[in-house]
């Protein structure tokens, strides 16, 4: 099948949810994808901030084909090796306490609301139920997650939602505070917004935050499903503030391109868990473990942290001198490889058009540019995207 023909049959046989563009990538090395057509693309979106090792890695590869000729799955009745691994290396990375695994962000928000609540309810009574989020923000798709998603759009038509979530103005502790009542149990915010338009958390704010949870006893919930495992040049993106969350969740690019969750908390929070009380049939399995074990150690062996350090500061120049000779380039923004560019133009046609060239991007709300490189981008692939942008821009 060639592109048409896979996009004639999808149109078919599978539920019209997303907007696709009418391409169809059958292999991937490195930065680079393919299509059925055999045109090359640069791709600066990693499958959504998921293939942060780029494609074909060995070391994931590696990991995973070892893994499924030894056992892929046992399930959580028992003891999984690869699972205790990636427990140690997160919570060693992150300083908090104990991990638990399901098989997507939305997922692991899911998880992280609940134990929110349980440790709550358990400390000081049923009415300490209610979690605030922030507006443009994005915690997944299951009703209590698309309800704890501060923007209405996603959740049109699906009312009944579950209830106790309110919503704050992000980036305004004020408002936060007039929000917040006897009844609250937890705040859950992302370091950087992701799908809301890479919008970072400001310092005063995230500290303000932490402030305020300590003093009233709410529960910090830091969703880093798009910005951890790296994105921002930190393991964690909460480690680009003074302060440390109680619960954290992950996904993306925790596995590399093959679907793991975590959420990692405190030991405190991690106690208001009990057997029975929470679980995920696949969560956490050899397969999914020892992908994710892979990733986490060739960050940490490679100096990736660095590398995304250099290549978004690199990025980020690049970008402000197109802004300079663009004058609909609004604004350059995010931490580390996670590069916002907001457009006073039509960022679809920019899309497209890039796509024409071969470069992946993705585009939010009709002008914000999401740019999600892979940790092993090199300074040559960022002139090469730059080079793009550059003749797209040109003809905007
Ligand atoms: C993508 C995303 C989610 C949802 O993850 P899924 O794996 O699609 O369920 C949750 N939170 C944030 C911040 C995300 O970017």
């Amino acid at each position: 099948m060639g592109n048409a023909e896979i996009v004639d049959a999808g149109n078919k046989y599978v539920m019209n949810t997303y907007l696709r563009l009418p391409v169809a990538f059958v292999k991937g090395e490195g930065s680079y994808l393919w299509d059925d057509d055999g045109k090359k693309y640069l791709d600066f979106l990693s499958g959504l901030a998921v293939n942060c090792l780029g494609y074909n890695h060995p070391a994931i590869v590696n990991a995973v084909c070892r893994q499924v000729q030894k056992v892929m799955h046992t399930s959580n009745l028992y003891w999984i090796k690869e699972q205790v691994e990636i427990a140690r290396l997160l919570v060693e990375q992150s300083g908090l306490g104990k991990a638990f695994f399901c098989n997507s962000g939305a997922e692991a928000n899911e998880s992280a609301i609940k134990l929110a609540r349980k440790y709550a309810k358990k400390k000081w009574g049923d009415h300490k139920h209610e979690i605030i989020t922030f507006s443009n923000s994005f915690h997944g798709r299951t009703l209590a997650t698309v309800t704890a998603t501060g923007q209405t759009k996603y959740q049109k038509g699906f009312d009944p939602l579950p209830a106790g979530f309110k919503y704050a103005e992000f980036n305004n502790l004020e408002d936060l505070e007039s929000k917040i009542t006897g009844n609250t149990c937890a705040i859950m915010l992302e370091a950087v917004q992701g799908e809301g338009g890479i919008n970072p958390a400001t310092p005063q704010f995230v500290e303000g935050i932490e402030k305020l949870c300590r003093d009233r006893g709410l529960v910090l919930i830091f969703d880093e499903v798009q910005c951890g495992m790296g994105r921002t040049g930190k393991m964690f993106a909460f480690q680009n503030y003074r302060i440390k969350p109680d619960i954290i969740t992950l996904a993306k690019s925790l596995g590399g391109g093959f679907p793991i969750g975590a959420m990692v908390a405190t030991d405190e929070l991690s106690a208001g868990f009990g057997p029975g009380d929470h679980a995920s049939t696949f969560g956490g399995n050899q397969t999914a473990c020892a992908a994710a074990v892979a990733v986490v150690k060739y960050i940490l062996d490679n100096n990736l942290l660095g590398n995304i350090i250099n290549m978004g500061e690199y990025f980020k120049g690049k970008l402000e001198e197109l802004k300079d000779r663009y004058p609909f380039v609004k604004e350059v923004r995010g931490l580390g490889l996670m590069v916002g560019v907001e457009l006073e133009a039509d960022g679809n046609k920019v899309l497209e058009e890039c796509m024409k060239e071969g470069l992946i991007l993705n585009c939010i709300g009709g002008k914000i540019l999401r740019i999600l490189p892979p940790y092993i981008v090199t300074e040559n692939e960022i002139d090469e995207a730059v080079q793009i942008l550059d003749r797209v821009f040109a003809k905007i």
